[in-house]
């Protein structure tokens, strides 16, 4: 049965789908988004919502500063219950080594006009006294935010809905391509452009992408209002985030308008499970504890898991998908697509209507990526 046809039609209603579904739809695009659960009911709700410039790589700076300018300028247009909070980050360094780190990412943002402040010890302790004062200092950057990931998610969808965007909950798709997704129980929608958003699933629907999950935990504590003013993470995290094999943990800690604090993070590879893994988590608040001792007194209220959809080169998919002229990627965003769903959707819908994107997009391209090209069913 085909009831509707679309301009384009979205699978996932994630931070990443919510934010295409609002870009296309505010182009005047007709859109259809379909999620088999709710909106944010994947990876964003397990999500930090730290939007964080990076510089792992430029193709990554690239795109994270982007999206981060995206997001400050829809800031006087976000509901309160999205909790924007320019916190800025501080790097925080446990050596000489991490310090080294520290003057690095100094000089690569100061080469690219991000503001960022070198902090020694003291100014450290100044800035976040609760963290342990063996600390050698750290790299302070002050434009960095954070959100409240769902409830952009849904800012982002009721905006499209407004624009005309119509949402289909609670529906599966068993296939995405070729002009049309085919629900599980046999209803298709008929769209021009099909938009593969299904973070750490859309290997399921496009066969050929190479995605793995990631699994992530995260726990919420009880209000502890002044304790911890900026987003801290540890240099070492960046270790964490590159490992390609092991489990890893790090510090990573951000407070919430709330007075709540968010203490993360974990990465694992093969846990395909939902659940609380409690070693996991345990190895990850130990970590947070050495870091600021002040959490282990703190009640926590709970935690949460959630799947990264990391690629190999760590760059997300973002563009038309080769063998499938209707169908287009836009996934695989690890641990940053909470930053980056912006410019994905800003860059996605850019390649679609012919308008020259702000930052170049052939490191995202999904041409990259793609093994074999993708055959319809
Ligand atoms: C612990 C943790 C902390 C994080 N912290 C941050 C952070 O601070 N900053 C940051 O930028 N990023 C962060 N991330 C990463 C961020 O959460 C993800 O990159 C982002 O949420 C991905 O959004 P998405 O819309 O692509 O995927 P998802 O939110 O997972 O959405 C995909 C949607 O697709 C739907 N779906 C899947 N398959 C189908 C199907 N067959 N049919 C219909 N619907 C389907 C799912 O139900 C889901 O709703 C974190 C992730 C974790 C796990």
């Amino acid at each position: 049965m085909s009831l509707a046809a679309y301009d384009v039609a979205i699978v996932g209603a994630g931070i990443v789908g919510a934010a295409c579904a609002d870009e296309f739809a505010r182009r005047g695009m007709r859109i259809a988004v379909v999620d088999r659960d709710q909106i944010a009911s994947g990876a964003t709700s397990a999500g930090m919502g730290h939007i964080v410039t990076m510089d792992d790589s430029e193709a990554q700076f690239a795109l994270t500063r982007y999206s981060q300018q995206l997001w400050q300028k829809l800031r006087d247009e976000l509901p309160i219950d999205v909790e924007y909070e320019q916190c800025g980050t501080i790097w925080v360094a446990a050596d000489a080594e991490e310090m080294e780190e520290v003057r690095r990412k100094h000089d690569y943002y100061g080469e690219r006009a991000v503001p960022t402040e070198v902090l020694d010890a003291q100014a450290l302790r100044r800035l976040e006294p609760n963290l342990r004062a063996e600390l050698v200092g750290g790299l302070l950057v002050p434009q960095d935010l954070v959100i409240n990931p769902p409830c952009a998610a849904r800012f982002l969808m009721e905006r499209a809905q407004k624009h005309g965007a119509k949402l289909h909950l609670d529906r599966s798709a068993a296939q995405a391509g070729q002009g049309k997704v085919r629900m599980t129980d046999g209803f298709e929608i008929m769209a021009n452009i099909v938009v593969n958003a299904a973070g750490a699933y859309a290997g399921e629907l496009t066969p050929g992408v190479e995605i793995k999950k990631r699994k992530g935990h995260l726990v919420i504590t009880d209000r502890y209002p002044g304790f911890l003013q900026h987003q801290l993470v540890e240099l070492g995290y960046l270790k964490s985030a590159h490992s390609i094999s092991s489990d890893s943990v790090a510090f990573n800690v951000q407070p919430r308008r709330t007075g709540q604090i968010l203490i993360g993070s974990s990465r694992q590879y093969g846990a395909e499970h939902r659940e609380v893994d409690s070693e996991i988590l345990s190895r990850m608040l130990r970590r947070a504890h050495e870091y600021m001792p002040g959490l282990a007194q703190m009640s926590t209220l709970r935690a949460r898991t959630g799947f990264r959809a990391a690629t190999p080169d760590k760059l997300p998919l973002i563009g038309p998908w080769p063998g499938d002229e209707s169908l287009f990627l836009a996934t695989g965003h690890e641990g940053l697509g909470i930053t980056t769903a912006l410019a994905t959707a800003r860059i996605l819908v850019d390649q679609i209507t012919g308008t020259k994107p702000e930052i170049p997009i052939e490191p995202y391209l999904p041409s990259r990526a793609a093994k074999e090209p993708a055959h319809a069913e």
